[in-house]
C-alpha cells in the first residue's frame, strides 16, 4: 500500500510554528508623566488615565 510521506506539510507545519515565538507587549507613554504604560489602562504611576485622575496611586512602603 503507498504511504503519504509526512502526515502534514512543511508549510502547514511551519505556518503553526510561526506563532510559537514570543512577542515583546506593545506599550503607549502615559501623557502626564511619559511614563511606559500597558495601553488602556490607568497609569500606575501617576494614576491618570485619558487626561483625567481615575485613581489616586498610594506611596509604596519603604523596603
Ligand atoms: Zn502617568
Amino acid at each position: 500500500m503507498p504511504l503519504p510521506k509526512r502526515k502534514f506539510s512543511k508549510a502547514r507545519t511551519r505556518k503553526r510554528r510561526a506563532n510559537h515565538y514570543l512577542r515583546v507587549p506593545h506599550f503607549a507613554r502615559c501623557a502626564k508623566c511619559e511614563q511606559p504604560i500597558l495601553p488602556h489602562t490607568i497609569c500606575p504611576n501617576c494614576g491618570f488615565y485619558s487626561g483625567r485622575l481615575r485613581a489616586v496611586v498610594l506611596e509604596k512602603e519603604p523596603g
